[in-house]
């Protein structure tokens, strides 16, 4: 382990946020994917990192964002690679001006790209719809692993806030009863991680 990342398993990797900066997720599968990029501030710390643990920023296969705000979906356009999301955020992560991507919050502008829709079944992990925080929020899920990658629906100590544009707190609550049906001992959520036996 080194400050940089966490090693959550052989093939899952944790690069805790800067600021306030998301946490990002690397899913070793067949491809190397990338769980929500950031804002792209500390773009170059998050290469870092991955060159520490032997993986080349520009080698990464797919992003995946768990929801369109800026601090999970700012450096999007530094890679060179798809990106997955799932509609109505999809939409917004493809265009121009969406205020549900909230870059005015962070200073900044949010340099769209074409997103694509992500199946329900993405690599080993499955991919549910967790609306409330976003409409087009997602979790990801390996019950094999007993992982949930929650974005910013569910957190180590709280849950996500409703009171964005988009956001819907009884959707909210049905995706947190959804996420509370699951077999999972690791949490790795956009702000935070709950590891076993924390
Ligand atoms: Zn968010």
């Amino acid at each position: 382990m080194n400050a940089m990342s966490y090693k959550v398993k052989d093939t899952v990797y944790a690069f805790p946020g800067r600021q306030f900066d998301c946490y990002s997720y690397l899913l070793l599968e067949d491809i190397k994917i990338l769980i929500d990029p950031g804002t792209g501030f500390f773009f170059a710390e998050l290469a870092d990192a991955l060159d520490n643990i032997g993986i080349p920023i520009n080698s990464i296969d797919a992003i995946v964002n768990t929801h369109c705000h800026f601090d999970h979906i700012g450096a999007n356009h530094l890679f060179d690679c798809p990106v997955y999301a799932r509609s109505p955020d999809l939409q917004a992560i493809s265009s121009k001006g969406s205020k549900m991507v909230l870059a005015d919050m962070f200073n900044s502008e949010y340099i769209p790209v074409a997103a694509k829709e992500i199946p329900h079944n993405f690599h080993s992990w499955e991919v549910l719809n967790t609306p409330g925080h976003t409409p087009g929020s997602i979790s990801l899920y390996s019950k094999k692993k007993q992982i949930l990658i929650s974005g910013d629906t569910l957190f180590p100590y709280g849950t996500g806030r409703t009171d964005l544009p988009g956001g819907d707190k009884n959707a909210l609550k049905q995706s947190l009863q959804l996420l509370g049906s699951l077999n999972y001992k690791i949490l790795l959520s956009g702000h935070g991680m709950r590891l076993p036996g924390e």
